[in-house]
């Protein structure tokens, strides 16, 4: 059985190997959490003009050697300032008053902040001295015309599409969301508007599987539920290899019940790996079916473990790589935060772990903790956590104070 890095490997190199979705263009109000499908590049230089970061005055700082020194003011510089109406020049002795955001005049090559300045008439006295290029962007220094600002596979965070803003792109060319089938098994299972039976289980897995798949940029298609039936279960999974991806939950066990694996050998699946040694999640199996997809040489699959904390986390740690690249969006890698440990745990050693947690206190006193639990299928206790405590397979123990890994969710 692979080991948890080993098995993340496995599917972040078929990640790398999926071709990107089609296109379609969005504007840039519904651009947030899609993926850049083209290349934004500086429609000018950035910033256009010499900016001042400050309010104060334009200087020539080899007039301010000597401190304090008195300079005459020959004029105003405003933010959006019509250009014919700046200094032409600056001369010896001389200073404009200048505002955030507005261009530098020639002949400047320093902004004292007004602070630091005394103004009698159209004298200023200066009080500090100021090294060349002090409070000013030079023309072009955040990026040069026709450089490129964003790259294709860019998740579009807020910033990015600042950068689009300014550089006057309205319209966005994103990549088509995934379409991803969620088909949950088990005879137990019922569907949330069924009163269930005394022995039955309401479906949370699809609606958890449905919320993570939109967060991650797809669409989720949820299947009807399948019984613990091969046939039934052949039929459903023929039908959710339609879709970019397949992801069922339940039924890849030891149980005699458990039958995806097998209906997936009988459908003659190509299997990347049957479980990893993590905890929850162990029995999670990755895989290729049929000749869908998107180069018609099999759509990808995952069996995730039925208990609803196991399809979470695998979802989180081996689903979401594999779902990204379908998106369109370059692979990252998996990165943990830190955080110190509020108390100790006790483990054993073998799987590497990742368990429900929460992240409280505040700033320097900021700690994580695990949730009481009774295992991979309490909700419950799952949504209050707010993060996962990663555990290395090699560690046993975990001290209080020590700085533990965390996976946020
Ligand atoms: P399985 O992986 O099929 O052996 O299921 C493991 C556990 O998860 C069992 O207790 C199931 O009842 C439960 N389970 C399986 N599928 C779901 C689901 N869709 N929603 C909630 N619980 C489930
Ligand atoms: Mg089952």
């Amino acid at each position: 059985m692979l080991t948890f890095e080993e098995a993340r490997r496995v599917v972040e190199e078929q990640a790398a190997q999926v071709p990107p979705p089609a296109t379609e263009s969005v504007d840039l109000l519904s651009s947030p959490g899609r993926v850049l499908a083209e290349q934004v590049r500086a429609d000018r230089d950035i910033p256009p003009f010499p900016r001042s970061t400050r309010d104060g005055y334009a200087v020539r700082c080899a007039d301010l050697d000597k401190i304090p020194a008195t300079l005459e003011v020959i004029g105003e510089v405003k933010a959006g300032e019509s250009a014919d109406r700046i200094p032409l020049a600056i001369g010896l002795g001389q200073a404009v008053s200048i505002m955030t955001g507005a261009p530098v005049p020639n002949g400047a090559d320093a902004v004292v902040m007004v602070e630091y300045t005394e103004r009698q008439g159209d004298r200023i006295q200066i009080t500090k001295t100021v090294a060349h290029g002090d409070n000013i962007v030079p023309r072009g220094a955040e990026a040069r015309q026709n450089s490129l600002l964003l790259d294709r596979g860019l998740h579009l965070t807020p910033a990015a599409i600042a950068l689009a803003a300014s550089v006057g792109k309205s319209q966005l060319s994103v990549y088509k969301r995934p379409c991803v089938s969620v088909l949950t098994t088990g005879d137990e299972i019922v569907d949330v508007n069924t009163d269930p039976g005394p022995t039955q289980i309401r479906n949370s897995n699809s609606y958890s599987l449905a919320a993570q798949i939109q967060q991650a940029g797809g669409e989720p298609i949820l299947l009807p539920i399948a019984p613990d039936d091969p046939k039934e279960l052949r039929r459903l999974i023929e039908e959710g290899l339609q879709s970019d991806l397949l992801l069922m939950t339940g039924g890849v066990s030891m149980g005699r019940y458990d039958f995806v694996e097998q209906v997936l050998s009988e459908m003659r699946a190509e299997f990347f790996f049957t479980g990893a040694k993590i905890q929850p999640g162990r029995p999670i199996v990755f895989g290729k079916c049929g000749a869908g997809g998107r180069e018609k040489s099999g759509t990808y699959f995952f069996g995730l473990p039925g208990n609803p904390v196991s399809t979470m986390v695998t979802f989180e740690l081996f689903a979401r790589p594999l779902l990204d690249a379908l998106a369109g969006q370059t692979p990252g890698k998996l990165t943990f935060l830190h955080a110190r440990l509020k108390s100790e745990i006790r483990t054993k050693t073998g799987l590497t772990r990742f368990l429900p947690a929460t992240l409280a206190g505040e700033f320097e006193s900021t700690t994580v903790e695990l949730v009481p639990w009774q295992g991979s299928g309490d909700v419950a206790a799952t949504a209050h956590a707010n993060c996962y405590i990663v555990i290395p397979p090699d560690r046993d123990q975990l001290s209080a104070g020590e700085w533990v890994a965390i996976l946020p969710r």
